[in-house]
């Protein structure tokens, strides 16, 4: 029987990567990415959003040749709205409208970190969880109370990922850091002091990676990286279980780009069952950006009726995930 659920067409641009999906209920139709790697040093805004708008093109022609159908049937166009860069949100919305108008269908207006938790909560089993969300540019723990998602601890400065790929940079390693740091964590054999910085449920990196970069001179790369690993990590699994402990919710989901990393996937999944709870990753190829995120929570905000004129789709660089009211879950 031919399914009743929406067709959505999602676009993600908040930052490095242009992901463009189709979607339907849990069915992914079509979902093609691309990522924006810097020559050198960090994401520039201006640069990522130049990379965004030559692509778009490009996997927006790949998308609808794989789909089976005509792009009319679409029933609406999820986007990107925030949080993220600037000039990526503004690249990404620019792409969103044109495309409403060119099909006449509704405009969805997504936050970027709920998306990842919808998508966590379509393809998981995890249905109400409390959500390490662990990227590039964002570190939350997140559950759901009184009609939003609440963020119960967070990054007081830079991202989990950031830290990763910056520590990484000053090593000479490739970018991104994250996946490299684990790699060469797997040899180190002596754990370095570094600072421990946690407030309640929040935590912060940056001096954390300064004081990691000062070793450089005297220590080696893979005890770096297997110190700051476990410091690191270490901090996100006490949060992790401060939040469990007070909210007792009955699964934890982790999800990301670093939620691709093994190690930490251990770590999480001994607090969730210290705490009797269940443990659920969101697979490597869709625990980053994708466009699949934004359709799947485009799906409910259609669902609800949360269209978004054109003249009031600006876009939102920091929006917070409790801004949201989230109508979709009783
Ligand atoms: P996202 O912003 O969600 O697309 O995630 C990108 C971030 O994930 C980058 O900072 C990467 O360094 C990080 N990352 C990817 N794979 C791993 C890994 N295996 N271990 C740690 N970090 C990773
Ligand atoms: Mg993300």
């Amino acid at each position: 029987m031919a399914s009743t659920e929406p067709i959505i067409l999602g676009l993600e641009g908040t930052a490095h990567t242009a992901g463009v999906a189709v979607i339907q209920g849990p069915q992914i139709h079509a979902n093609e990415s691309a990522t924006y790697f810097p020559p050198q040093g960090g994401i520039h805004p201006r640069e990522a959003a130049t990379y965004l708008t030559k692509q778009f093109p490009i996997l927006l022609k790949k998308i609808f040749q794989k789909l089976q159908f005509k792009p009319d049937k679409i029933d609406g166009i999820a986007f990107s709205q925030g949080p993220g860069l600037g000039p990526c949100l503004r690249t990404t919305a620019t792409v969103a409208r044109a495309i409403s108008l060119k099909l006449n269908k509704p405009l969805l207006g997504v936050n970027h970190c709920i998306a990842h938790v919808e998508l966590g909560r379509t393809i998981t089993p995890a249905n109400d969880p409390l959500v390490l969300y662990v990227s590039g540019g964002n570190t939350q723990l997140i559950t759901f109370l009184n009609g939003r998602y609440r963020v119960l601890g967070e990054t007081l400065d830079i991202a989990i990922g950031n830290a990763l790929d910056s520590l990484g940079r000053e090593m000479n390693l490739p970018h991104p850091g994250g996946p490299h740091i684990e790699k060469r964590a797997q040899q180190g054999k002596n754990l370095l002091l570094l600072p421990y910085t946690i407030k309640g449920m929040s935590f912060s990196f940056s001096g954390m990676v300064t004081a990691a970069k000062k070793l450089i001179a005297n220590h080696s790369t893979s005890d770096i990286c297997y110190s700051f690993q476990e410091y690191t990590f270490a901090i996100l699994a006490e949060a992790t279980e401060r939040a469990l402990s007070c909210t007792k919710k009955g699964s934890v989901l982790l999800t990301g780009g670093v939620a691709a990393n093994v190690h930490l996937q251990n770590i999480i999944k001994l607090v969730a069952k210290e705490q009797e709870s269940l443990f659920y990753v969101v697979p490597r190829n869709l625990a980053g950006d994708n466009g699949v995120m934004i359709a799947f929570a485009g799906t409910h905000l259609l669902k609800t009726g949360e269209i978004i004129p054109i003249q009031k789709s600006q876009v939102k660089p920091r929006w917070r995930t409790d801004q949201v009211q989230v109508g979709w879950i009783s």
